[in-house]
């Protein structure tokens, strides 16, 4: 038998952290004993770790070559150097698909910018670039922080239940874009964008 509903739960306004959830969203809670088996002491939920930190093995790289998108935010590409017994071509692969995987965490970065616009965060942002152009327009360096992280622009906390009320969301609009999708005769790829393949490159 299913446990009778309790009385209707007012919406928390506050994050456990302190952090005000933004007005509109579905506001998401976190049992962090439960979920990271640290429960959250005086000094609130356990800190976000914005791994990883050492990227002095790899190279930086302001341009893309697989994935031409000129409207997502711009993410600094991270990519390990090139072996000297890889070929050219397995080295493309991998930078395709490292590519890739900075280009979708770009789409989300945009998209959660939007979303806070949207929320009216950027009025009160305390990111002075927000509050002069009216909107959530931040990018977090990708040398110092993972691309779990980069997908939240730097105004918004390091609170798991902030950041998972935003991809929650977004995960929705995006679910709700695919239905709209699906129903649509299939495009042609954008002209100018390059094939990009998958292939698994073991760490060396
Ligand atoms: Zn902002």
């Amino acid at each position: 038998m299913r446990p009778k509903p309790g009385p209707a739960a007012e919406k928390p306004r506050l994050s456990q952290a302190g952090n005000p959830y933004p007005p509109g969203l579905e506001p998401v809670v976190i049992d962090y004993r439960r979920s990271t088996g640290i429960a959250p002491g005086p000094d609130g939920p356990p800190a976000v770790k914005p791994w990883p930190a050492d990227r002095s093995f790899m190279v930086s790289f302001d341009t893309y070559l697989y994935e031409a998108d000129p409207d997502v935010p711009h993410l600094t590409l991270w990519l390990e150097r090139q072996r000297p017994d890889e070929s050219d071509e397995r080295y493309a692969h991998y930078r395709a698909d490292i590519e890739h995987h900075f280009h979708v965490h770009a789409v989300m970065l945009m998209i959660i910018q939007r979303l806070a616009t949207v929320c009216g965060l950027a009025a009160t942002c305390r990111e002075h670039v927000c509050r002069r152009q009216g909107s959530c327009v931040g990018v977090r360096d990708t040398g110092r922080f993972g691309h779990a992280i980069a997908m939240y622009p730097p105004c918004m906390p390091l609170d798991l239940e902030i950041m998972e009320t935003f991809r929650q969301a977004v995960r929705q609009l995006l679910d709700e874009w695919e239905r709209e999708e699906a129903k649509r005769p299939a495009q042609p790829p954008p002209a100018g964008v390059k094939e990009a393949t998958s292939e698994w490159r073991s760490p060396g």
